[in-house]
């Protein structure tokens, strides 16, 4: 080193994904990017002999680094990233096991991963009379010369630099917009507004010549409605062409103005404003509880179980609304299936244009705006399914999780994470008050508000005091007894032409999972299975093909059995088709809508059906688990749930809970309004405890049991528990390196804790590939950075096979 110069050493996650290279790589920051690139800029650098972006996590000291490389270029003139979410990035990737660019991607829109170029504007009221600097003063001339430049070319202008820049974005007088591809990031539009008085313009308008009657026609408008309009409304609302306009801006009497505008998905959606309700005294009681903590900003937790109806949704607004009040940002996370547009409008109507919603449903650009508007703080509130949790605020108040229980918390692909541990993480780093509302707690979540880890208050009341529906059982063993063959037992068939008659509506609900249409032969007891996984296919009417819900391997039906020959086959199982079916038969006449994979895979199909269903268009919905939650219909005064029980067949040690929400939730659904509701539950095994406690509404005594449940067979809330799931093509290879790897495992772990396996997977193959799982069973505390875990952590890419695939999850906390 010279001595007259002191390095400044950037550490960076690299965007690489090989083995060794989940850590932080040295590089220089050079001269004129000092004070520039920020913890959570994304800068280029090079990797090997490749050029790759990364993520900057902080600024060593010292570098153990021989030679450092330099940074080649920061890709942002506001970092994307706070450095509180590098950090949970790293707290991420440690806690799920996963390389830790693997979550930073995560964190960002998905453009920001796309190439790009930054183009340079001045906002409509970006300019001042301020004295200009040489390097502004060549700025902005040539801005409004030419409108916009490259970021490039505005750094070659003498003067300009890139501290220069960022201090002009931040004061508002310059904007910068990212241009992804050949795609445009965000709009312009052209607004028109008057730019003289009204006096004036009246005047103006007097001493038009005659046939210029639709420039008058334009100024008179102006005179009725003198805010700004956007340019293509105004010429749609007279009809009139453009150079109409024109002829009255160039004479000054309107202005016209580009502004730029986030593409917002609710455009057309007008909402209607909502202001606070007087709460109820129980909904009184949860508002103070999370008031009190909120006002000393203090990271707490509060699991507010309200029934179904409790009015939890507006104790959440006005805690929001305290919460911006404070000047701090809130956080409501929602199952992506329950962000309806009604959801929406809730938040909307309250907060208007300070919610950001973030969905699935959005096209790219619509996501980074919405997440931009985050970023500018332009955004107070986000609401979102489970990767809003990662919203970009600086001083959150408050994270809201409703329907808590919801597995979609989890996400079930790299990188791994449970939405509800990382919103417990965000509130301890900002001292912010975590509210997790539901009806129907997980298992986790009520053992731990019962140990006192987490304030339990409750609403046990609905808000318009409307009971709840009387829930029935009926035996389909008994029924089958009694010679009813049919998918439907007498008292909801009963039930539904009741319901039809009186002109009601009805929902069902077939319990879709580990439950399908599939194809058995009499003679042998055979199925059709998929060739390529260990999994029945699945009937489908409509085209007459076997299905695979997997790989989507399609054949036609056989006409004999595969495997004896016998032309006794028959169709076993409950498809939504099948029942649609049924339905016909049974009551001619009736008009269905059916909601299923098949029905909703189109973009708005799924809204689209629930409406037409809202406005009576149909008398029975039936569908899938995606009808159970969020619907609000008042005329349905019947539910129905074709087989309670299919999914407590399935290898899920959380199969009773799922049961017992499910049922709960879907009664929640009949009779909310001024009509009373009924619900007929089919079940094959009646007398289990999740359907039977469920049925008579007993919370509290199905969670003790349940409790003692995953005592005795050591689930979680009792442990913790890694998944080790590997894959190869080759059976034999797969045994030997998963023997290979329990054999490797065991001998590191601690006392108390167990390994369990290998054995093969619930679907033993999957696409030629087959399928063997570890797991591992530890007391829910350990030490993250032990050697056992860390040999967990290696197995994704620690090994030669190219064929064999780990993945490792973990469950219980
Ligand atoms: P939950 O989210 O607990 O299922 P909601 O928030 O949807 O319950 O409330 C149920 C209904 O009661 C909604 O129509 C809501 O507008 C209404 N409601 C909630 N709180 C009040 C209140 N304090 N006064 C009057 N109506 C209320
Ligand atoms: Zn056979
Ligand atoms: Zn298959």
């Amino acid at each position: 080193m010279n001595g007259t110069k002191t390095r400044k050493i950037a550490a960076v996650y690299v965007d690489v994904a090989a083995e060794g290279t989940d850590k932080l790589f040295d590089y220089e920051v050079p001269d004129d990017l000092v004070g520039e690139v920020r913890i959570g800029s994304r800068v280029q650098v090079s990797f090997g002999s490749r050029k790759r972006m990364g993520y900057v996590a902080g600024f060593p000291e010292s570098t153990t680094a021989p030679r450092l490389k330099p940074i080649l270029g920061l890709m942002d003139l506001v970092p994307p990233l706070t450095p509180e979410l590098v950090r949970l990035s790293e707290w991420v990737a440690r806690t799920w096991l996963c390389p830790v660019i693997h979550v930073l991607h995560a964190m960002v829109p998905a453009v920001l991963k796309g190439r790009y170029q930054r183009v340079l504007s001045i906002p409509p009221d970006g300019e001042t009379s301020v004295l200009l600097s040489e390097g502004e003063s060549h700025l902005f001339s040539l801005l409004r010369e030419k409108g916009e430049l490259l970021q490039e070319e505005a750094l070659a202008l003498p003067g300009v630099t890139r501290p220069l820049l960022r201090r002009l974005v931040e004061e508002g007088r310059l904007s910068v917009e990212e241009r992804v591809g050949d795609g445009i990031t965000s709009r312009r539009r052209t607004w028109i507004g008057p730019a003289m008085d009204a006096e004036v313009l009246r005047e103006a308008a007097e001493e038009l010549p005659s046939q210029a009657f639709r420039q008058r026609e334009v100024l008179n408008f102006f005179l009725k409605h003198p805010e700004d309009i956007l340019l293509s409304h105004l010429l749609a609302a007279l009809g009139i062409s453009r150079s109409t306009v024109d002829r009255l801006t160039e004479k000054g009497l309107l202005r016209r103005e580009e502004r730029e505008e986030y593409r917002d998905p609710y455009v057309d959606r007008s909402f209607n404003r909502s202001r606070p309700l007087p709460l109820t005294s129980e909904q009184q009681q949860a508002f103070d509880a999370i008031l009190v903590p909120l006002r000393q900003r203090k990271d707490h937790a509060i699991l507010l179980q309200g029934v179904t109806g409790s009015g939890k949704t507006e104790v959440y607004l006005q805690a929001i609304s305290e919460t911006l009040e404070m000047g701090r940002q809130a956080i409501v996370l929602v199952p992506e299936i329950s962000l309806t547009p009604q959801m929406v409008e809730r938040f909307k109507g309250r907060f208007g244009s300070q919610v950001a919603v973030l969905h699935s449903g959005l096209s790219g650009g619509e996501r980074f705006d919405e997440w931009r508007r985050i970023q500018s703080g332009e955004a107070t509130v986000a609401i979102g399914a489970r990767s809003a949790v990662f919203a970009p605020f600086t001083d959150i108040g408050l994270i809201i999780i409703d329907e808590e229980h919801e597995g979609s918390y989890k996400q079930e692909e790299t990188p791994r994470y449970h939405a509800r541990e990382v919103a417990r993480r965000r509130c301890a780093d900002h001292g912010a008050v975590l509210v997790m509302g539901t009806a129907t707690p997980s298992v986790e979540t009520y053992f731990r508000a019962r140990t006192g880890g987490y304030q339990w208050v409750t609403l046990t009341e609905r808000v318009h005091g409307r009971p709840f529906p009387q829930i029935e059982v009926v035996d389909m063993r008994e029924e089958l007894r009694a010679g009813n063959r049919s998918i439907f037992s007498r008292p909801l068939s009963d039930g539904l032409t009741a319901c039809v008659n009186r002109g009601e509506q009805a929902v069902l609900l077939l319990n879709r999972r580990g439950y399908s249409t599939f194809v058995m032969c009499r003679e042998c007891g055979g199925t059709v299975e998929c060739p390529r996984c260990d999994i029945s296919l699945t009937y489908h009417r409509t085209n007459g093909t076997l299905r695979c819900h997997y790989c989507g391997h399609a054949e036609g039906v056989p006409k004999s059995c595969p495997t004896c020959g016998s032309i006794h086959i028959r169709y076993f199982g409950t498809g939504t088709q099948r029942v649609e079916e049924e339905l016909a038969k049974r009551l001619p006449g009736l008009r269905v809508i059916r909601m299923d994979v098949d029905t909703t895979n189109r973009k708005g199909a799924h809204e689209k059906l629930l409406t037409a269903f809202g406005e009576g268009k149909a008398d029975v919905l039936l569908g899938t688990q995606m009808i159970a939650k969020g619907l609000d219909f008042p005329r349905v005064t019947l539910v129905g749930v074709i087989a309670a029980d299919t999914m407590l067949h399935l290898p899920d040690y959380r199969a009773a809970e799922r049961t017992f929400q499910l049922l709960t939730q879907v009664s929640g659904r009949a009779g909310r309004h001024e009509m009373a509701g009924k619900v007929v539950v089919q079940a094959y095994t009646p007398e289990h405890y999740s359907i039977r406690m469920a049925a008579a509404y007993e919370g509290e005594p199905f969670y003790r049991e349940e409790c003692r449940t995953r005592k005795r067979h050591r689930y979680p809330p009792f442990c913790g528990m890694f998944k080790v799931l590997m894959s190869h093509p080759d059976r034999g290879a797969l045994m030997q390196a998963a023997h290979q790897t329990a054999r490797s495992i065991t001998p590191l772990l601690p006392s108390g804790t167990e390994l369990l396996g290998p054995v093969p997977a619930p679907i033993p193959r999957i696409k030629d590939r087959y399928r063997i799982q570890i797991m591992i069973k530890y007391d829910n505390h350990i030490d993250e950075e032990s050697e056992w875990v860390d040999a967990l952590r290696r197995l994704r890419t620690g090994h030669t096979d190219p064929n064999l695939r780990v993945s490792v999850d973990r469950e219980g906390f």
